[in-house]
């Protein structure tokens, strides 16, 4: 952190707003919101412009290209870790090629791979509606979440692993299976020679137990398991790794932009710059919360002047996203101050323009992996304010890199104490940065998963010193 950043200021309270009742969010609320199937009316809201195809892609960028950010000697130290593994090939898979932080990952983490000569191949696994709903019960049930499964859901788990797991090779030295919905795809493992690792990016700290309890046996048999936080571990008998989420600083996503194209895309999405702008970016997915955010807002309204920026969009294997969609827009009602933005994937650049364009980012999630989208307001300088939950704290440092909340009310608090303390704010956005920069990049990454590689692969032998 740079010393001029040090100075000491007065820290944020932490009473909720005068006038409203404290009160935490309970489980029982949160499951409430959870579970209850209402599908509100949709109203009508202001119209606004997207691009409706997709810009043609960047090309990526050069590892060299990095030096400006991390310096030369880290840009040296990455290509020295990778030569031996020249000519290695990984194969990586998922779920979804867009929405969602892995997807966000992987198309970042696999260019840099490329042009390092690990020949890294992405593969999504296919599924019908039922396998997804199947998927998405699984992902909320191991985020603590009630879930009521049974041998039919387990089944549809298993008959679309397999069918996924006949369609394809499995050839490379080592595969990476992220999270748990390709998990089973792990029965290859005794066809082949390579090593399987199994990424997990959500949190497990306290998984549905007969969700977890079918899904260990798979697990148990990868090479090696890697978290984003030390609290989501699990008990098992296989190596656990910490590897941080990360992002690309060069990407379209997070690179620097012209001050009139955030501009032009305020004035496409009408935004008023002229007054502050809170913002959320997340799939409209009820564990992020957005509802739970106009809430804040409405009440940091009675006393501060801002405008809500809810922007989202869905991710392929995410059946939620239309009925949250409509909930998130009945409860903004008719405020025109309050915006919401349903975006197409091919929205990074837009997604770039409404962070710089923020003055206060929220990501109010109530379970959370990480939080990519908190990664990219700090990397953005940007004050933030998020959930206490998951990989958050991680990266929000309370009062030192943001402030993080436990309920609407604290929320609503918080946005009302940073509108009006602009300096502490931009301290908070300052040290974000650095935070960010030291731990969060995708270079960081590269490197750590060179050096799983060489491990599992049995290439880091100590050097012998004679
Ligand atoms: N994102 C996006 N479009 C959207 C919503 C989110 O591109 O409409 C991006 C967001 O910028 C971030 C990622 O998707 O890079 C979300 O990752 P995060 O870890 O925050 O949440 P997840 O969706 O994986 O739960």
């Amino acid at each position: 952190m740079p010393e001029k950043d040090k100075k000491v200021t007065p820290p944020a309270p932490s009473e909720p707003i005068r006038g409203v009742k404290a009160s935490v969010e309970t489980d029982s609320m949160i499951e409430r919101r959870n579970t209850e199937p209402a599908t509100p009316p949709v109203r009508e809201r202001r119209k606004y412009k997207v691009s409706e195809t997709p810009p043609p892609p960047a090309p990526p960028p050069k590892l060299n290209d990095y030096a400006s950010i991390i310096g030369q000697p880290e840009i040296d130290e990455i290509r020295y870790i990778a030569r031996l593994l020249r000519g290695k090939t990984v194969k990586m898979v998922n779920s979804t090629a867009v929405g969602g932080g892995v997807a966000e990952i992987l198309n970042r983490l696999i260019p840099l791979m490329q042009e390092l000569e690990v020949q890294t191949k992405w593969e999504v696994i296919t599924g019908g509606n039922d396998f997804f709903e199947v998927t998405k019960g699984f992902h909320n049930a191991l985020h603590g979440g009630d879930y009521h499964p049974t041998k039919e859901i387990f089944d549809i788990f298993l008959m679309y692993n397999e069918q996924n797991r006949q369609r394809m090779e499995f050839v490379e030295d080592i595969f990476v299976i992220h999270d748990p919905q390709p998990a089973a795809l792990i029965r290859s493992k005794e066809r082949n020679r390579g090593k399987w690792i199994w990424r997990c990016h959500i949190d497990l700290s306290n998984p549905h137990r007969e969700v977890w309890n079918f899904l260990k046996p798979f697990i148990e048999q990868y090479d090696a398991t890697i978290f984003s936080s030390p609290a989501f571990t699990r008990q098992l008998s296989v190596p656990q790794y910490l590897f941080y989420p990360s992002i690309d600083p060069l990407s379209e996503k997070n690179k620097d932009l012209d001050e009139s194209y955030v501009q032009k895309v305020c004035d496409d999405f009408g935004i008023d710059r002229s007054r502050p702008v809170i913002t959320q970016i997340s799939r409209f997915d009820r564990l992020k919360d957005p509802v739970g955010v106009i809430q804040a807002y409405k009440l940091a309204k009675k006393y501060v002047d801002c405008q809500l920026v809810l922007a989202g969009g869905g991710a392929s294997d995410d059946p939620e996203g239309a009925v949250v969609l409509a909930e998130v827009m009945n409860e903004a009602g008719d405020d025109p101050d309050v915006i919401i933005l349903n975006l197409p994937p091919w929205s990074a650049l837009e997604i770039n323009a409404l962070q710089r364009a923020s003055t206060i980012v929220i990501q109010k999630s109530l379970k959370e992996g990480f939080g990519l989208t908190v990664t990219e307001a700090l990397w953005k300088r940007k004050t933030v304010i998020a959930g206490a939950v998951g990989g958050i704290p991680t990266q929000v440092i309370h009062k030192l890199t943001g402030v993080l909340v436990h309920s609407v009310e604290g929320c609503a608090y918080q946005i009302r104490y940073l509108l009006t303390h602009p300096d502490f704010a931009a301290q908070l956005g300052r040290h974000g940065h650095e935070h960010s920069k030291e731990n969060f990049l995708l270079t960081s990454n590269v490197k750590r998963w060179l050096i799983l590689y060489q491990q599992m692969l049995g290439l880091n032998k100590p050097v012998k010193v004679t």
